[in-house]
């Protein structure tokens, strides 16, 4: 595989990265711990190997929240702005992308939505949603 990587920045500015294809998962993830996280209805975590990633600036600014109560969930964050960013995942060879931090398209997609049972209640599918394209 010799595809560009993909970078990826916090709000800021300050911390950025760049992780390179073939991504080991992409999924949605409804669990309590990820709406908290994320401050919204779920997750859109990408999984890369660790090899196959990069900090091209600012790691020195990142700060790891590990969940006390689990072995592997953890969140990381830039202590300038506030952003998620992409963290070790403990017990694995993988780093977790929130992908909502990608400067562009990753070309690949979600495979499916884990935690579906934690929803959160006022969950609604966008595709039932009337859609604007922009701010209305
Ligand atoms: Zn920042
Ligand atoms: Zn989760």
């Amino acid at each position: 595989m010799s595809s560009a990587p993909v970078t990826g920045s916090c709000l800021c500015g300050s911390v950025k990265f760049e992780a390179t294809a073939p991504f080991a998962a992409f999924r949605y993830c409804h669990c309590s711990r990820c709406r908290k996280a994320s401050g919204s209805a779920h997750a859109a975590n990408l999984f890369v190997p660790e090899t196959q990633f990069k900090w091209t600036a600012g790691e020195s600014l990142l700060k790891r929240f590990p969940h006390p109560q689990s072995e592997r969930f953890a969140v990381s964050f830039c202590t300038n702005c506030g952003t998620r960013m992409p963290h070790k995942v403990n017990t694995t060879d993988n780093m977790l992308i929130p992908a909502g931090v990608l400067d562009a398209d990753p070309e690949t997609r979600p495979t499916n939505s884990i935690f579906w049972k934690s929803k959160s209640a006022w969950y609604i599918s966008p595709h039932e949603l009337p859609k604007f394209g922009d701010y209305k």
